[in-house]
């Protein structure tokens, strides 16, 4: 059985071109790269060549201009064929911060370099391991001296810096004690990591369960060119959570994507493999839990369409984005627990991509945002109940 998204929302020719692409790196490949713990340089340079990392950027800067609906079928379908968008879909959404707050000679000086390939804007900084989810109270100061900014402080988990040139970063430019809001004396800044490691900024990489390229960073003294800063100073953050829909809702597409390529293996498997004398996936023990994977999978399927069109229309879409993100994290992850039960003990093996698969959907429930969070977001400014923190 192949399962299919609903009729009009085909997408036909992206789908299949994005597929075509993906043919060419079979399973074997992401196998290979997943044992290494290596990049998947030559997939991720396919994919910018062609175009699809540069979706989002309008066509006056080299891109293709496409809406946030077409870039999530970019996304879904490289995780439906057994890829790990998590190597590249930073670029899609950083590059939404550039260009939503970017000045006109920011956006001139990097898009069109990002969309040729020859600049990556792969990596965000914001996480801090003494203040977690607690973005606000972030400790690493940006302080302006004459036309440069000094950075100091720590950042961890940051994903693709030794794979991307830029990195956008969240840094405190004024005291969180003298300002009105937690929310303001925030601001964000490009950082040319070519220009900065090791000369201010060094990065230790986090060995961790997916193949996933993660790093703490520390900043000592780092200078920042003073017209990197983007947009005013102290509205980083409000930046930052803008650009969180995008990154919500095509997250919530990759997990979708998983959820189909789960369901399509685990479908094919247990209707082969005979036990008992028949197939296993003739009995309802087996069947129930892959149907309603999938029913999950589908009910996720529609707050991500709803989540695109708000987006795409210019209204607002928090909550859509994610409900959307924690529907299709919770239906992925409901997929590969399927998935690697009924392979038995063949879901283990490497060479099935179920383990893979089930490490990297994994991710999607903690990070870039976890449930608890999402939860804690529907409540307070969907249901208006009282704030908790
Ligand atoms: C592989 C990987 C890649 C990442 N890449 C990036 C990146 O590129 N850039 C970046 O900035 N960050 C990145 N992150 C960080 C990620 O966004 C955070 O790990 C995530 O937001 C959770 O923050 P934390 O780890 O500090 O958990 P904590 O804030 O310590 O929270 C731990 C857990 O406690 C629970 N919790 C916390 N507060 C509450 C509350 N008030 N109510 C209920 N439950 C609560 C949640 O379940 C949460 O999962 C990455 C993380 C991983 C694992």
């Amino acid at each position: 059985m192949t399962t299919t998204a609903p009729q009009d929302r085909s997408y036909t020719e992206i789908r299949d071109a994005v597929r075509a692409l993906c043919a060419e790196f079979p399973d074997s490949y992401h196998r290979e790269v997943d044992s290494r713990r290596a990049y998947p340089e030559a997939f991720v340079d396919a994919l910018t060549k062609a175009g699809w990392m540069a979706a989002l950027i309008p066509q006056e800067y080299g891109g293709s201009g496409l809406g946030l609906a077409e870039a999530s079928v970019i996304m879904e379908e490289i995780n439906r064929c057994g890829g790990n968008s998590g190597a590249c879909h930073g670029q899609m959404y950083n590059m939404g911060t550039l260009l939503r707050h970017g000045s006109k000679a920011q956006k001139e000086l990097y898009l069109p370099q990002i969309a040729t390939g020859a600049l990556r804007l792969q990596s965000m900084g914001v996480t801090e391991p003494t203040t977690g989810t607690d973005t606000t109270k972030i400790k690493t100061t940006a302080l302006k001296k004459g036309d440069r900014y000094v950075v100091n402080g720590q950042k961890v988990w940051i994903s693709r810096i030794q794979h991307s040139d830029l990195m956008i970063l969240l840094a405190r430019t004024t005291p969180l004690s003298d300002v009105k809001k937690k929310s303001e004396g925030m601001s964000i800044f490009i950082v040319d990591l070519r220009d900065s490691i090791g000369k201010g900024l060094d990065v230790r990489p986090i060995p961790n369960m997916v193949n996933h390229e993660t790093n703490e960073l520390f900043f000592e003294n780092l200078e920042i060119p003073a017209e990197n800063l983007i947009g005013e100073e102290g509205q980083g953050f409000k930046y930052i959570l803008d650009g969180l829909n995008a990154e919500r809702t095509l997250i919530a597409a990759e997990c979708i994507g998983d959820g189909y390529w789960f369901i399509d293996r685990v479908s094919k498997y247990v209707s082969e493999r005979v036990v008992f004398g028949r197939p296993i996936g003739q009995n309802q023990g087996v069947q129930f839990p892959i149907a309603e994977a999938y029913i999950e999978v589908e009910a996720a399927n529609l707050m991500r369409w709803k989540a695109c069109d708000l987006f795409d229309a210019h209204l607002p879409c928090g909550a859509e984005a994610n409900m959307a993100k924690y529907l299709a994290a919770k239906a992925s992850w409901e997929a590969a627990n399927a998935a690697i039960q009924f392979h038995g003990g063949f879901g283990f093996a490497c060479e099935y991509d179920v383990e893979r698969k089930f490490r990297e959907t994994r991710l999607y429930q903690v990070a870039p945002i976890s449930t608890n969070l999402i939860l804690s977001y529907v409540a307070e400014h969907v249901l208006g109940l009282p704030r908790s923190f």
